[in-house]
Order: structure tokens, then C-alpha cells, then sequence
């Protein structure tokens, strides 16, 4: 876990860049707060406005309760008391299950993401990715006992995975799992949606100028001193030096950045690298040839779940599903190091 969160960190310094250009005489410090306890990764908030002690300690209270709470609601290993969370939904054993109006909104939306990417990104996938997560772990404990889930079992377990058997009753205000031996998890989508909702808080309280990163989805709110854009760099997945960390950068305004790559979280079973995309197909770490694909756009929710279903498409395929909508770009790193972008995507 240590080692986890150490390496964690390390992608989180990588993929912000450090203030250099265009800080005036005037220009205020930063101040930076780094949280280790949601959703199983590093998470920090870094003000640029100039924020007294005092109001940036608010800042990091408002910003730690909203994490607290979506980490919470979003959890798929524990319960917890004053909430009904997906582990509640999953364990009601296809039982109608109470929850919030928030959750409600949640898992439409997980709907609508699972229709927009052909079903690429399918929170039902729960029991699939459980398997995939088990081997993971215990060979994080055992390298030399590293093994690939059983593929009779992933067969069988991949007739658990339709999420048309998701029933959300918005107007009761409950969840059914028709088939109670579906799974949800939300590890594709958890971290942008909870950044998309602290953002808007983050607006509607007036805060002009705060860079947020949770796990990798980094939310730029406003602009850094006198209107100067952040800068986010697309990360080397296979840096030879401090000097080549980054492939890309790019300039950041009222934007959202994420990355899903097969560097972030994988294990290894006789010399191959096995990763935590799961392609719906195969039921294998998805294969399409690239090390990762980062996601620019307005929604940190929509830009975190097309990274994962980009991952999984062909380029070709991904270009034409962001064709499908307007407002996200998109930069593939491939297997071999070359790169590619769509023209939105603006590189410095
Ligand atoms: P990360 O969470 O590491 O930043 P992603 O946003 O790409 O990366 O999400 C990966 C997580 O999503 C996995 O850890 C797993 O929980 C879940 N997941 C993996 N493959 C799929 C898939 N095809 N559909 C839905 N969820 C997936
Ligand atoms: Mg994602």
C-alpha cells in the first residue's frame, strides 16, 4: 500500500507542472494539500489565488469533506453508517435498495457514459474486474505466484455484466439488481464525476484560481495569477531521465485533463505486464497498442470516463466517437512511443 502510494505520488508530481512562467513580482505563493485516503489514490487541491492561511485551511475542509463523502458513496468494499453506497447496492442480494437522489443521478449517468461508448465503460463489469483486482492483489503480495484469472470463470462471471439489469427508479428513489449476481464498480468513473461536483462547488463559492487533481484527473478552476493558464503535461510513460517526464504540455483554463494508461496499475505473470482496463470482449486487459490516452475537455466526468473508453477503442474508433460529441480532444501515446492528437488538442 505504501509502495503504492509513494509511486502514486510520484505520477501526481509528474503531471503537474511546477509554476515558472509568468509569475509577476506580485504574483502570490501557491499553497498545496495532498490527501491520501480517497479512492485508493493520491489527491491534491493547490490554490494560486493567494488565499490567507485561514481561508485555504476552509478551502482544504470544503475540498476533504466532498472527497470523504464521494470516496464514501462510491466505495465498493466497505458500508458505512449515514449512507447507502454501491457496496450497500451490491450486497442486496437483487433486493430494492434506498438511496440518495446524488446516487440516483450517478448511476443514469453511468447509463448514459455505458450508451456514448458502445458499452465499452460498463460499471456492471463488477465481477469481472473483482477477478482481475484479486489476482492483482495477491500478486502484489506473491510476485512469483502471479497468475491470470481463471478464463472459465471469467466466462461465466461475464454473464453477470448487463447493466440493462440495472434498475433505477429515480421517482421511488431506489436501485434493484435484477440479477443479483451483478457487481457494480465505479473505478472508471468515481474520481471525475466527485471532481466534476467539488468543481462546481469550488465556482459557486467564488474561488477563482485552484488546480485540483484527483488520482490523475486534473481540474484547472479559473486561471493562475492575472489570468496566466495552468500548465498539465501528458506523462512519459517510460521516462529515460528528470528531463523527459513529460510528452506533452499543454496550457489549461476552466478545463479537465485525464489520463488512463497501462502503466498506473498492473502486475506482471510470466514476463507480460497485465493491466486494469478490461476490454467487455475479451475480458482481458484491453489491447488496442497504446500506453495511454489523456482526455482534454470541459466535464472532468466525461473527460475521465472517454480515457478509460478511448483506452479500450482503436484510434480510429476513438476519433470517431469524439467526432460524436463536441468539446473533447484527445492524445494517444502508443506502444512504440509515437504519438498522436486530434487537432483540438493544443500542445505548447
Ligand atoms: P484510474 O482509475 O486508474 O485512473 P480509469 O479511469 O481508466 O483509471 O479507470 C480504471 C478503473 O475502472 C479500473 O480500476 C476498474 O475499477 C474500472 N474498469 C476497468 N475496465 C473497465 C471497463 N471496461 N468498464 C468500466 N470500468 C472499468
Ligand atoms: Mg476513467
Amino acid at each position: 500500500m505504501k509502495k503504492r502510494i509513494a509511486a502514486l505520488l510520484l505520477l501526481l508530481s509528474l503531471i503537474i507542472l511546477p509554476l515558472t512562467a509568468c509569475k509577476g513580482d506580485t504574483a502570490p505563493k501557491e499553497k498545496s494539500k495532498i490527501y491520501y485516503l480517497y479512492f485508493d489514490t493520491v489527491c491534491t487541491v493547490t490554490d494560486y489565488s493567494g488565499l490567507s492561511e485561514e481561508d485555504f485551511s476552509t478551502l482544504c475542509t470544503l475540498i476533504e469533506d466532498e472527497l470523504m463523502r464521494y470516496h464514501r458513496l462510491f466505495d465498493i468494499y466497505n458500508s458505512y453508517s449515514g449512507v447507502t453506497n454501491i457496496c450497500d447496492i451490491n450486497a442486496a442480494g437483487g433486493e430494492s435498495v434506498a438511496v440518495s437522489d446524488e446516487l440516483i443521478d450517478f448511476l443514469l449517468y453511468a447509463k448514459e457514459i455505458y450508451t456514448l461508448t458502445g458499452g465499452e465503460v460498463n460499471i456492471a463489469l463488477g465481477t469481472v474486474l473483482a477477478l482481475w483486482h484479486d489476482e492483482r492483489e495477491a500478486a502484489s503480495l506473491n510476485p512469483e505466484g502471479a497468475r491470470l484469472p481463471d478464463a472459465e470463470k471469467l466466462e461465466t462471471l461475464s454473464h453477470h455484466t448487463d447493466i440493462d439489469k440495472l434498475l433505477i427508479d429515480k421517482a421511488g428513489g431506489t436501485v434493484r439488481l435484477l440479477d443479483p449476481n451483478m457487481r457494480l464498480d465505479v473505478g472508471a468513473l468515481g474520481k471525475g464525476y466527485a471532481a466534476k461536483k467539488i468543481i462546481e462547488l469550488l465556482e459557486e463559492r467564488g474561488y477563482t484560481s485552484v488546480l485540483l487533481n484527483l488520482g490523475g484527473n486534473v481540474s484547472a478552476v479559473g486561471t493562475k495569477w492575472g489570468g496566466a493558464p495552468f500548465v498539465a503535461g501528458v506523462r512519459n510513460p517510460a521516462p529515460q531521465s528528470s528531463l523527459d517526464r513529460y510528452v506533452a504540455t499543454l496550457d489549461i483554463i476552466d478545463a479537465s485533463l485525464s489520463t488512463s494508461g497501462d502503466y498506473e496499475r498492473f502486475y506482471t505473470v510470466g514476463g507480460v505486464d497485465y493491466h486494469h482496463i478490461i476490454d467487455k470482449d475479451t475480458l482481458m486487459p484491453s489491447d488496442t497498442g497504446f500506453r495511454s490516452v489523456t482526455v482534454l475537455g470541459p466535464d472532468p466526468a466525461v473527460t475521465d470516463a472517454l480515457s478509460t473508453a478511448l483506452f479500450c477503442l482503436s484510434f480510429d474508433e476513438g476519433r470517431e466517437l469524439l467526432s460524436s460529441i463536441s468539446d473533447y480532444e484527445a492524445f494517444w501515446i502508443f506502444d512504440d512511443g509515437s504519438t498522436d492528437k486530434t487537432d483540438g488538442f493544443v500542445t505548447k
